[in-house]
């Protein structure tokens, strides 16, 4: 195999701090689809782009047309060709790419996502994106999660398999995944089959739990299953002075619910979580509210815990409800799972890891603390009889993950390419790079 990883990682740095000047949260990343898929085109894959990439209807939180449309000019203002985009038109972003090599062997998944949150980056000289031009030029987007680097990762391994072709055993599909953050991406390629036919999938976060270049978490547990509710009460409106008594209160049974869902008794099996992000309630001073909505979401360390919180959560809700006469909608948002990594890629991962100079420290053992969406993909494929893993790469960080001043070192953009290149090579029997 050609040492394609190394002689490309300074052109995959200059990558991703383009990304990172052209932030799109769930949904709108067409600068990022666009860049992503004029590359693989070029590299020989076969891309699946628009409604092959992601389901329409699987689609959770999809922003209003004129954001989809005004997002999706920048893009192409910003320099993106309109034809790797314009299948995305909408919000069908996202996109696939699939190298068949010369010999038979395996099918190889590697998931990345692509979208930025909805945050203003920090403009201050000492946050290094500022002080070196590469500071979000998109105002209120901004990839302070590290999903740049990870697309800067999945490109530079797609550039490894695409000039490694003639000798690669097996396929590859690389799966470059919209939002993530809000939990529907995964789903929405999932219901289109695209991880049906993986014997492997790969995933990575950066900086999460670890904070030093080198460090790789292979044994990652504690991945919270969540579930996310839009909650709607609604009761009567009535004079305040006049005529209170005629008039049901859904501001006070939106209120009885929220403090009474984080009373919710904790469960002994394990962490779970309960938050009310949003209330809305009322209109104005004298009209008792006949209207109130709320978004919360539960988790739990295990699928069976977060169920728990659910049941609860409901029955908080309903009694919350029945309080104050009012009426319950309640309607599922995202959701994700919890899932472990495949004991065997666990094992394999830490041979392969120490073989690597790249590799200082195989972490033995990660507590993720937060969800992601990619445990859906793996759940699927493990369930079809594939083994999947989600690897944790280490970086110092600028701020945390979602403050303004997150960022990284680059260096962990060449660590998770080289890394996924090696196990690929593992899985399929490849020759390693000499
Ligand atoms: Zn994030
Ligand atoms: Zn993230």
């Amino acid at each position: 195999m050609r040492d394609s990883i190394n002689t490309h990682f300074e052109e995959a740095v200059r990558w991703r701090r383009e990304l990172h000047r052209h932030p799109q949260p769930g949904w709108l990343e067409f600068y990022s689809t666009g860049f992503i898929a004029r590359r693989l085109c070029e590299w020989g894959y076969d891309v699946r782009l628009g409604k092959d990439a992601v389901a329409p209807e699987q689609r959770v939180g999809l922003p209003e047309a004129a954001v989809l449309d005004a997002e999706y000019d920048r893009a192409v203002r910003d320099g993106i060709d309109e034809q790797f985009i314009a299948p995305a038109k909408g919000g069908l972003t996202g996109a696939v790419g699939i190298l068949r090599g010369a010999e038979p062997g395996p099918t190889v998944g590697f998931r990345f996502d692509i979208d930025s949150l909805e945050i203003t980056e920090s403009a201050d000289p000492s946050h290094r994106p500022a002080a070196e031009g590469f500071v979000s030029a998109n105002p209120g987007y901004a990839h302070m999660c590290g999903h740049d680097a990870h697309t800067a990762m999945g490109l530079l391994l797609a550039a490894h398999f695409a000039e490694n072709r003639d000798r690669l055993k097996g396929t590859v599909k690389l799966l470059f995944q919209p939002n993530e953050e809000n939990l529907s991406g995964a789903q929405a390629m999932i219901a289109n089959g695209l991880v049906d036919d993986l014997d492997y999938l790969f995933g990575v976060h950066v900086g999460i739990c670890l904070k030093q270049t080198g460090q790789i978490g292979l044994n990652v547990f504690d991945w919270l299953a969540m579930s996310r509710f839009e909650v709607t009460f609604t009761g009567r409106a009535a004079h305040a002075a006049v005529l209170p008594n005629a008039g049901n209160n859904a501001l006070l049974g939106a209120c009885a619910a929220a403090t009474n869902l984080y009373a919710i008794a904790r469960h002994g099996a394990g962490a779970s979580r309960v938050n009310v992000g949003v209330l809305r309630a009322g209109t104005t001073w004298n009209i008792i509210p006949d209207k109130a909505y709320l978004r919360m979401e539960t988790r739990g360390v295990t699928n069976e815990i977060n169920e728990y919180m659910i049941l609860k959560a409901r029955e908080v809700l309903e009694g919350a409800a029945k309080m104050y006469g009012l009426q319950l909608e309640v309607k599922p948002a995202a959701s994700t799972i919890s899932a472990v990594n495949s004991p065997e890629l666990i094992e394999l991962g830490a041979r392969v890891a120490q073989s690597l100079p790249s590799v200082r420290e195989v972490v033995p053992a990660c507590s993720a603390n937060g969800s992601e969406d990619i445990c859906l993909m793996m759940q699927r494929v493990q369930q079809r009889g594939g083994k999947a893993m989600e690897i944790l790469l280490g970086t110092p960080l600028g701020g945390g993950h979602h403050s303004t001043t997150f960022d990284l070192d680059e260096t962990v953009i060449r660590n998770g390419a080289e890394f996924f290149a090696a196990m690929y090579d593992a899985v399929a029997g490849n020759r390693p790079v000499e």
